[in-house]
């Protein structure tokens, strides 16, 4: 058995079409969709990002800006340009890339961003939200993971999803995100005891480590289960998932490819979120 590919670039491309319809049809309101990125220092991932996120949003008729400030930038300064974008009403959403250089209080640049621009839906309002069922302005990867899912017609409800992760940008979203469409959730992280124990109860598995070291293979899998790989890591110049692929993929029922995966449907959520928020601010809210 060879598990299915869940096709990352070929749904981004879906969805793309479809953000563009909307963009297109605010556009004859009056309204352009624009996207504000901030990047502080010369992170080249970071760099990378931004680039595709940009190109993509010309692509599809979103307009944006690149604000690009030195790792020596103070949390002032960085803080008086999203009041700047806060108050701009030509801009519907602010993208601060993250990680930050050290130095910056991160959680305060976040809180920092109005919440109905932010696109990138950390904002404690917005997670606050989605905690409490309401999914207004939703983080991009994990909107992109079941977005993927939902195309290809993986069951969610009542199946149990174990994700490998717990921070507020993956793990923490997807699980709410999961628990809202009435899966079984359970969250693992790097104190997880016996690990290949839990994710073998896994129908649906979700990691993102990307720690050279950590690897899924078939002792982590339940045959069958549907395998998303978020995870990211640089090795010997390569760029590879979390999980053996090759092995995974002989037993898995659906699994998605690095790259090819997760990454486009996070770029295609973006961009859906910045035409959301374009939305609820011609809206009025
Ligand atoms: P992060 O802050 O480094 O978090 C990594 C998570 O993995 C943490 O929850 C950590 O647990 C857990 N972990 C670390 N070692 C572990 C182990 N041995 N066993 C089990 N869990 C372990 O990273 P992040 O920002 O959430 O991103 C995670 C990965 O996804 C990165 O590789 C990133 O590049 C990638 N990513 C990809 C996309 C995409 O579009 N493809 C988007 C976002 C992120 P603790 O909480 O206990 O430390």
């Amino acid at each position: 058995m060879t598990g299915r590919i869940l096709d990352g670039k070929l749904v981004a491309a879906e969805v793309k079409k479809q953000v563009a319809e909307q963009a297109e049809q605010l556009g004859r309101h009056g309204t352009r969709p624009f996207l504000a990125t901030v990047q502080v220092g010369d992170d080249p991932a970071s760099t990378s990002y931004l680039k595709a996120k940009h190109r993509a949003a010309e692509e599809i008729g979103i307009e944006s800006e690149h604000h690009h400030l030195s790792a020596s930038t103070a949390q002032d300064k960085l803080e008086a340009i999203l009041g700047q974008l806060n108050t701009n009403p030509k801009v519907h959403g602010i993208l601060v890339q993250l990680p930050l250089p050290q130095g910056f209080d991160e959680d305060s640049i976040i809180e920092r961003i109005i919440p109905y621009k932010d696109v990138d839906g950390l904002h404690p309002i917005n997670a606050g939200r989605l905690a409490a069922g309401k999914e207004i302005l939703v983080p991009c990867t994990p909107k992109g993971i079941v977005k993927l899912l939902t195309h290809y017609g993986v069951p969610v409800a009542g199946r149990h999803a174990v994700i490998i992760n717990r921070t507020t940008l993956v793990g923490r979203p997807l699980a709410n995100l999961f628990l809202n469409r009435d899966a079984t959730v359970t969250v693992c992280h790097s104190k997880t005891a016996n690990l290949a124990e839990t994710t073998r109860t896994a129908d649906i598995l979700v990691s993102a480590v990307g720690r050279e070291e950590f690897q899924i293979s078939p002792e982590h899998i339940k045959p069958g289960a549907t395998v998303a790989d978020v995870g990211l890591t640089r090795v010997g110049g390569k760029l590879r998932g979390d999980v053996d692929f090759d092995k995974v993929s002989r037993l898995a029922g659906f699994i998605t490819p690095v790259p090819g995966g997760v990454g486009p449907m996070t770029v295609a959520c973006l961009l859906e979120n910045t035409v959301q928020a374009a939305l609820i601010q011609t809206r009025g809210g």
